[in-house]
């Protein structure tokens, strides 16, 4: 690790624990029963000024690095939520679109009330055509009199669109030259999110009750031109970095989650006797559980690698999807001892484990899927022709 500086603050986990201390798992097990966003958590993860971890001082935020902000995710997860990068969306990679893209206007509006806590704004990138093919992205933006443009397309998969503030919504401002250009003409456009244009629609899933995704469906919405972000046709230039930042806080939020696992595991074990003893004293419990430790930590010190080089404004992209898939198959493993561990009463809503099994089962195939990663990691760092 030789010029890495992960200069380790335990302040910004200190806060987190500190904001976090009225919520125990009681609260977190009727927010997934009931499908409930946890607005009372995130209120205090806004008093204590969390949203703010990367905004510039003078957009009232803190001002600190990614590796602060990372450790907040995984700490926020470890503490009874899982998955804790949802909480912080609006403040780390929509408050990183606006400071590296937005126009002063943009910036001034928008980033002191991310900061606080009081915006949400969602991301509405996935088309059900395209999948992972993003930048194939069919929605369209058409300059149709001066200063406005018209939207229409089909977003779906879009996460907290119903409580959000704003949407980013990506589409095309031109059509791709060719195959291999088809990253050229695709732009991001805020729009309010009560615009009566969209017309959403709420989708069930296997987890994350916490928050809700939605399709979207518009046309002819009517944005202005100043709600443009970044240049006309460059979006996927400009989100690529965020899109490793986002790898890299559900890194975060997994080893989070998986800690969690085996903290609930390992209590557990500690103190149910069967067969006259304890069943941690067994090693076909203990080994398990101690892999998945091990793999954890291996997840840990990968996605702080990869945070330490983004704050030195090194290019982190392999980093980030290491850190990404070793901490999706740890906290797997983790998860699924943990169920293990507690038997039957793993399987049960009263017991915890089954919910972080769910939660952490999503980031097999979101922000982006094992098997890319995979093909990104074989292109990337072994040279290997792109398949994708
Ligand atoms: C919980 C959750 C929240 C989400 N939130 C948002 C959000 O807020 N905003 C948003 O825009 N999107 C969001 N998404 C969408 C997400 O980022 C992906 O775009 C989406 O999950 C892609 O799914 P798909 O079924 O279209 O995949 P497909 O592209 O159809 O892929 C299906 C399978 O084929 C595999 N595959 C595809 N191509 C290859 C290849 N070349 N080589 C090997 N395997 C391949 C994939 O790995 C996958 O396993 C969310 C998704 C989830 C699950």
């Amino acid at each position: 690790m030789i010029g890495l500086d992960f200069s380790i603050n335990d302040s910004i986990r200190e806060q987190v624990r500190s904001a976090s201390s009225k919520y125990d798992v009681s609260y977190w097990r009727q927010i997934d029963q009931e499908g409930q966003f946890p607005y009372e958590y995130w209120n205090s993860l806004a008093r204590a000024g969390l949203f703010g971890i990367i905004i510039e001082k003078k957009w009232d935020g803190m001002e600190r690095g990614i590796l602060d902000l990372l450790l907040a995710v995984e700490e926020t997860s470890e503490h009874f939520s899982g998955l804790g990068s949802y909480l912080y969306l609006s403040g780390s990679l929509v408050a990183e679109i606006f400071s590296r893209h937005g126009t002063e206007g943009q910036k001034k509006s928008l980033l002191p009330k991310l900061a606080k806590g009081e915006l949400k704004i969602s991301i509405a990138l996935a088309e059900e055509l395209t999948g992972f093919d993003a930048s194939s992205i069919e929605t369209r933006a058409t300059l149709v009199q001066s200063g406005k443009y018209a939207l229409s397309g089909s977003k779906t998969f879009v996460t907290n669109a119903d409580l959000a503030d704003y949407l980013v919504i990506f589409a095309r401002t031109s059509k791709p030259d060719s195959f291999l250009k088809r990253s050229l003409g695709v732009s991001m456009f805020l729009v309010d999110a009560d615009n009566s244009a969209l017309k959403k629609k709420k989708l069930e899933r296997l987890g994350m009750n916490f928050v809700n995704s939605f399709t979207i469906d518009f046309q002819d919405l009517m944005v202005e031109e100043s709600n443009l972000i970044g240049d006309l046709g460059k979006a996927w230039y400009d989100i690529i970095e965020i899109f490793n930042l986002d790898r890299v806080l559900t890194a975060a939020s997994l080893v989070g989650t998986g800690k969690l696992a085996l903290k609930q595991a390992s209590d557990w074990a500690k103190k149910r006797t069967v067969f006259g003893k304890v069943i941690g004293s067994n090693q076909g419990i203990q080994f398990p559980l101690a892999d998945a430790a091990a793999q954890l930590e291996v997840a840990e010190v990968l996605s702080l690698k990869a945070a330490s080089l983004a704050d030195q404004g090194k290019n982190f992209a392999s980093e980030a999807a290491y850190a990404l898939l070793c901490s999706t198959s740890a906290a797997s493993a983790a998860t699924d001892r943990a169920l293990q561990t507690l038997g039957g009463h793993g399987y049960y809503k009263d017991y915890d484990v089954e919910r972080f099994w769910r939660d952490v089962r999503a980031h097999k195939v979101h922000p982006v899927s094992e098997e890319l990663l995979l093909a990104s990691i074989a292109e990337r760092s072994l040279g290997l022709p792109k398949s994708y």
